[in-house]
């Protein structure tokens, strides 16, 4: 290993564990104190079993920890190492930036080795904030964080466990538990854990995915500075003003301010989903489907669906930007899709073309691609829309087109959005007949997206 990368090395596993004591996985966090130590001594050549078998034991418990697929892209180097190091920045939310220049030098040492497996993609490095969820990690960062949150995953059941051990980190307020919840905060109440459940299952159908093996931790405030001084004080977050609410993969949490409305709690378990069984989709699945949930309804067989409302915030970005082409949506690193001047047309972009992909009934295809597969073995977008259609890219995205055309007519200029109930009507029964599986539950939406 040359001398940059062994620094590079070193800069990363700073601060690597912490908080071993009564963590849920406190044998992973020392098995990969050992390995760090390991890799640190320069044995990648004798580790790579070791690491693998660490990040299989991971995935199993529906666990991903960055330092760990780094040390086993660089011991790999090569193929699947290269194409690991180089998707790590789609792939792993709100890098640091000494972690991106690390990922960057570490692609291009391992590239160097086979000049014909190295492609000029690389995310621009430095760029950070979270823009309309702008959640920007302190400088410690996520990596930093990973053991400290990894320990408040209980598995459901242990309801009473994890509110102790939430009250031993000083959090206050009611605790509510619920069968797949602990609600915590000044607004936790069984009415809303009942909410949540329904919106967790709703979703659950809908994606085609279980719930998380481990409780979910759902922080409910009703003021937006409480839940900012939450945020510092519990996940080291710092919050712009536009933010009401973020979710957290790696202690399994929903945060919000209910101030703001509670359509923002299908956004957010929606990320929690994904984060557990597609642990790797890049940014344009993972926010196009939590922002597809922003505003939800239940269809006449009961299955939950995402809605289009002309008046919807995001409408107005499309009509101002017009549509990002789809090779630049999925080229998006989770640095670029939130590069704050682009971020609001990148989601917007995103929403919609999730909500085009369940419009065509090829939504839970796509996310297919992504379920349960490993970081090496992520497809490239193109490939995965291809197989799901059975088309080019280039006639997907054409009928793509005509279907936002019809929909909020030509985007890019600044028109009021079309009235034309009967257009929507139809969009709307196109997309039931579509709907193929058998709904799990009746009723009305479990919750009242906000501003409907
Ligand atoms: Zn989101």
């Amino acid at each position: 290993m040359d001398r940059p990368l062994s620094r590079a090395c070193r800069a990363l596993l700073v601060a690597a564990i912490c908080c071993l004591g009564g963590s849920a996985h406190a044998d992973v966090d020392a098995e990969l104190a050992a390995l760090a130590e390991r890799f640190e001594a320069g044995e990648c050549g004798n580790i790579v079993d070791p690491l693998k078998a660490l990040r299989a034991k991971l995935k199993a418990r529906a666990l991903r920890d960055i330092r760990l697929d780094y040390m086993y892209a660089v011991c790999r180097c090569r193929q699947p190492g290269l194409k690991m190091l180089r998707l790590m920045p789609q792939v792993f939310r709100r890098l640091p930036r000494a972690d991106r220049e690390l990922l960057a030098v570490a692609t291009d040492n391992c590239a160097a080795e086979r000049p014909t497996l190295a492609v000029v993609t690389r995310g621009a490095v430095g760029v950070s904030g979270k823009g309309e969820r702008a959640v920007v990690m302190q400088a410690a960062g996520r990596v930093d964080h990973s053991a400290r949150f990894r320990a408040r995953q209980f598995e459901r059941g242990r309801h009473d466990a994890l509110i102790a051990h939430l009250r031993q980190e000083g959090v206050s307020g009611p605790a509510v538990p619920t069968a797949h919840f602990v609600l915590v905060g000044p607004s936790a109440s069984a009415a809303l854990g009942r909410k949540l459940e329904e919106a967790l299952a709703g979703l659950g159908h809908a994606l085609g995915l279980p719930p998380p093996p481990y409780l979910i931790t759902a922080h409910v405030f009703d003021d937006r500075a409480s839940m900012v001084a939450h945020a510092r004080r519990h996940h080291g977050l710092t919050m712009p003003d536009q933010l009401w609410a973020y979710a957290i993969a790696d202690d399994t949490s929903v945060t919000v301010d209910i101030s703001r409305g509670l359509g923002t709690f299908g956004h957010e378990v929606a990320h929690i989903l994904l984060d557990t069984h597609a642990l790797y989709t890049p940014p344009w699945v993972n926010e196009g489907v939590a922002a597809l949930y922003e505003e939800y309804r239940r269809n006449a067989r009961g299955r939950l669906r995402g809605v289009f409302r002309p008046t919807h915030w995001r409408v107005a970005h499309l009509r101002r930007g017009g549509r990002l082409p789809l090779w630049r949506l999925f080229a998006l690193d989770w640095a670029a899709f939130d590069d704050p001047a682009m971020l609001q047309l990148n989601h917007a972009t995103a929403r919609f073309f999730a909500l085009y992909l369940q419009a065509q009934g090829r939504l839970k295809a796509v996310l297919a691609a992504y379920v349960d597969v490993d970081l090496p073995d992520v497809k490239p977008a193109a490939e995965v829309l291809e197989e799901a259609f059975g088309q080019p890219l280039a006639e997907i995205e054409a009928d793509f087109d005509r279907w936002l055309k019809a929909l909020l007519g030509p985007v890019g200029d600044t028109a009021p959005p079309p009235r034309n109930p009967d257009g929507l009507q139809a969009l709307d029964e196109a997309d039931e007949a579509l709907s193929g599986d058998a709904p799990t539950s009746k009723g009305a939406p479990p919750i009242t997206p906000k501003g409907r």
